[in-house]
């Protein structure tokens, strides 16, 4: 079993911060991702609120510098699925590729889409059903569309697709928008979208491909349909902690519990990003987060040598 200092378990901002600052503080690091390098900052066509780019800069670009930075200093990096962390005299990282022993670790492994769990939402997904306006808003020129949900990321989505879309219809369980002011006023703004209330979507309806929603008023009961080409789901986030659930305390939605220097409930692991309980969910938070983790990980095993 190939042995590290300090295994990075998820390669978006958080977890490639870390491993820069591990790397340059002359530990032998690996990062562990499943998936793209970068995390699901690469989805974001443009990043306005990272210190550093004054004119913004595309969320891919971003990620791929990170990654690049991070690698320069020595960081290992490979793709595998990590399926659990077992405790010893050193942690054991499980994958479905080989297993490898780590003295500290650090979780970085993010979230996912939380589903509307509807009829038609699995089935026609690629079809009309998205998560990600940025990758698909432009399949929906001059179509109707509807976005789902009522925070940040909704009211975002909603906005870049007016762009594409003809109409873009917010679909929200509840009469008032999570999202912030100043998105809230730009969607009021943009005379293309139409708050839907107090409505649930019951049913994605298409055959081969989505033609309308079944909608549910809250208040009323009354069920209605919406024809649209496209729904963009943009309803949250899921943690990906499952796997990590035996070794570090959770709390009740999952997030990794820490204090304010990235430890968890286990000596010796990190959780960082937006993974962990009380994360801002923005990139310059998960960096800030990556960095902590990293000199915590590196005081630790000054302390336990
Ligand atoms: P969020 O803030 O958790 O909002 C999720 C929205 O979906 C809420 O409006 C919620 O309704 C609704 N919802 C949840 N489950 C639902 C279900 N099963 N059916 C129907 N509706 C459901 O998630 P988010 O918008 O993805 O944002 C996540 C974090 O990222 C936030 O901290 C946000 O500030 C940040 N973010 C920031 C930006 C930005 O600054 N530009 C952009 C994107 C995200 P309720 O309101 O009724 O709970």
């Amino acid at each position: 079993m190939s042995k590290y200092e300090v295994i990075i378990i998820g390669g978006g901002p958080a977890g490639l911060t870390a491993g820069l600052y591990t790397s340059r503080a002359g530990l032998k690091s690996l990062l562990i991702e499943r998936g793209i390098f970068g995390g699901q900052i690469v989805n974001a066509r443009q990043v306005d609120n990272y210190p550093g780019f004054p004119e913004g800069i595309s969320g891919f670009e971003l990620a791929s510098l990170m990654h690049e930075q991070a690698i320069k200093y020595g960081l290992e990096t490979i793709n595998a699925t990590v399926t659990a962390i077992k405790p010893g005299g050193n942690y054991s990282v499980i994958t479905a590729e080989g297993n490898f022993e780590a003295e500290a670790v650090i979780i970085a492994a993010g979230s996912e889409y939380r589903k509307l769990e509807v009829p038609g939402e699995e089935e026609l997904l690629g079809r009309g059903v998205s998560y990600c306006a940025t990758c698909d808003g432009f399949l929906f020129r001059d179509l109707d569309v509807a976005v789902v949900g009522g925070g940040d990321t909704a009211i975002t989505d909603a906005l870049e697709l007016s762009e594409h879309a003809s109409k873009v219809y917010i679909v929200h369980r509840r009469d008032q928008l999570r999202a912030g002011q100043i998105l809230k006023n730009k969607a009021l703004a943009q005379p293309k979208l139409e708050p839907v209330w107090n409505t649930v979507v019951e049913e994605i309806i298409g055959d081969n491909k989505v033609s309308g929603l079944s909608l549910r008023n809250v208040k009323t009961g009354k069920i209605t349909k919406l024809e649209v080409a496209g729904v963009f789901v943009a309803v949250g986030f899921e943690p990906n902690s499952q796997c990590f659930a035996d070794i570090v305390e959770l709390d009740e939605t999952g997030l990794i519990k820490t204090d304010e220097l990235m430890a968890t409930s286990a000596p010796g692991i990190f959780a960082v990003g937006d993974i962990r309980k009380n994360s801002p969910r923005q990139v310059a938070g998960a960096v800030g987060d990556g960095a902590t983790a990293a000199l915590s990980a590196f005081k630790y095993l000054r302390e336990r040598s």
